[in-house]
């Protein structure tokens, strides 16, 4: 017998930790955004697992190493398990369209809005026996990108006002969230878990 899990997907730069406006690849670069924590931790609590899905063509462009974004979410993930809000699984994308590379081309269906983080990480469960329920589980972001990403995915989309805040963009391209809040802290109690 399979078993069924919910899943939350969260951007990271701009959803769980501040987006500085440009790439992260130090530790000292990267500030949780207030509450974060605590809404993963809830959300775990609820029987989600937490599966980070990021863009990170810092790579790409030379601009930071496969070691230093790696080294940056082994951080985030000791300051989440303070809380007890550690992610499960981290997916990150190292292409850009702009910058080829022979190393990272490979990753071209990875980049989001293109959905093939979630399907590595919904793969991978597959793997050890477990079956995500798209319907049941949710993609929560703070751009347009993350939106698309989640809805060509099966998943629910959740758009957060911190980071860059694209809630204008996705109206103008008709790309509409299940639902807007402020941070991910409220996207959390005042939707996600709220609608049990
Ligand atoms: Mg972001």
């Amino acid at each position: 017998m399979v078993q069924k899990i919910k899943v939350l997907f969260l951007d990271r730069d701009g959803t769980i930790n501040q987006d500085t406006g440009s790439y992260i690849y130090t530790r000292e670069q990267l500030i949780l955004i207030d509450r974060a924590d605590e809404a993963i931790a809830l959300a775990k609590r609820a029987g989600y697992r937490i599966v980070i899905i990021s863009n990170q063509a810092g790579i790409a462009r030379g601009i930071a190493t496969v070691e230093q974004v790696e080294d940056v979410n082994t951080y985030l993930n000791e300051l989440l398990s303070v809380e007890n809000a550690g992610f499960d699984r981290c997916y990150y994308c190292p292409y850009h369209p702009d910058y080829p590379h022979p190393d990272y081309d490979r990753f071209i269906d990875h980049r989001k809005p293109a959905t093939g983080m979630v399907e590595q990480a919904i793969d991978d469960y597959f793997s050890e026996g477990l079956v995500v329920d798209r319907c049941a589980s949710f993609f929560v972001g703070d751009k347009m990108l993350d939106v698309e990403c989640g809805m060509r995915a099966g998943l629910r989309s959740v758009l957060v006002r911190t980071g860059h805040n694209e809630e204008e963009l996705c109206i103008k391209r008709n790309l509409i969230p299940e639902f807007v809040a402020d941070d991910l802290y409220k996207a959390v109690t005042e939707y996600i878990l709220a609608l049990v």
